[in-house]
């Protein structure tokens, strides 16, 4: 199933890379780009050697292949309209879909969620009469507890339904009347998580935000059945192996992040392998329980986007000679594009 360019892997799941362009401000820190989108499908991550006049030269020795590049020049517009809009239309006849950001902090997962927002809540409203009710909802999961965004950070129940799918009990909804107002809701519950003042890293690197955007038809009409958009930008995908972090509540997050990552790699793999039959690790995160019902219904589709970072840290130069540049993004973005690889 990695035979064409389109980044399919069967109808259920799309698994794309981004690469995000340096910043201004990075170069000015020694900071340089160690990364190469080679046509459609290759990414090619250099390791450098850094001579004493500054003058680089790139070895080419790592290269994934993925299903879908998407280079530093590509916009969030053009990555919205190959990947977000498709599954949009999906939503928009009453299926589901699924759109993650997954990547280390700092790689651009938020910087393309907010483009999707925006392209999204313009279009659920583009036309005046709409079939359905756009409902709102925003969590943000932390280990295996779950917060209400929209009714500040209130601690919200996961609980199993008869269908055996795991339902937030008494989430708070909003109804949205307008695109505007879909954006202002979800700024709104993005400052909420922003207020958690006891993490030592920032919130948005230490879990998860997910966002259920709920397509309910008013009547009985076409289209019958809901459909849903659900947006998730996924805790930082960088191993926290830091050892700064002394606490054991600390570790115990960290373990539960790197443990809810691998139990979505699970199920997105068992998904697009459509092996129906196989066992789906869903139970072992809140986060896979959250998603069960949307992503492993008949009617769902989903599209990771893997983000990295072009960086890697130029370390003290020696004087006479070269020496190889201590990498600490680069062994993120390989630990990513490993992550993207194994989806496959
Ligand atoms: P993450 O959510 O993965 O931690 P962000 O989305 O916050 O990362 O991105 C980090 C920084 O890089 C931000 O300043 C953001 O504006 C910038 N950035 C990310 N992706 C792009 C891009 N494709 N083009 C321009 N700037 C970007
Ligand atoms: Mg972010």
């Amino acid at each position: 199933n990695q035979e064409d360019d389109s980044g399919a892997m069967g109808d259920g799941i799309q698994v794309y890379v981004r690469k995000r362009p340096l910043l201004e401000h990075e170069p000015k820190k020694k900071e340089f780009d160690v990364v190469t989108c080679v046509g459609d499908r290759r990414v090619v991550v250099h390791d450098c050697q850094m001579y004493a006049d500054m003058k680089r030269k790139y070895i080419e020795n790592h290269t994934h292949t993925v299903s879908h590049c998407f280079p530093e020049s590509a916009s969030t517009d053009d990555v919205y309209a190959r990947v977000g809009a498709p599954l949009l239309d999906h939503a928009k006849s009453g299926g589901k879909s699924v759109i993650m950001m997954y990547g280390q902090t700092g790689s651009g997962k938020t910087h393309t969620m907010t483009g999707f927002q925006e392209h999204i809540a313009a279009q659920l409203f583009e036309t005046a009469n709409t079939p359905w009710d756009v409902v709102l909802s925003a969590v943000e999961v932390a280990g295996s507890k779950c917060y209400d965004l929209l009714r500040k950070r209130q601690r919200v129940l996961v609980c199993d339904d008869t269908a055996g799918n795991s339902k937030l009990l008494n989430v708070g909804e909003h109804v949205a009347v307008s695109a505007a107002d879909v954006l202002d809701t979800v700024q709104r519950a993005l400052a909420e998580r922003a207020t958690e003042k006891t993490a030592i890293n920032s919130v948005s690197s230490r879990s998860h935000f997910l966002c259920f955007l709920d397509l309910r038809p008013r009547s009985n009409k076409c289209p019958a059945r809901t459909g849903q958009v659900v947006l998730l930008d996924l805790a930082g995908s960088e191993r926290n192996e830091d050892s700064f972090l002394h606490t054991a509540d600390r570790r115990k997050e960290t373990i539960e992040i790197n443990s809810s990552h691998m139990a979505l790699k699970q199920c997105v793999r068992a998904l697009g392998t459509e092996d129906v039959s196989g066992y789906v690790p869903y139970r072992a995160s809140t986060l896979t329980r959250l998603l069960k019902d949307s992503l492993w219904s008949k009617n769902a589709r989903a599209a990771v986007i893997a983000t990295i970072s072009p960086i890697a840290t130029g370390a003290s130069v020696l004087p006479t000679s070269f020496q190889l540049i201590v990498e600490a993004d680069t062994e993120h973005t390989l630990h990513t594009l490993q992550y993207a690889s194994l989806m496959l």
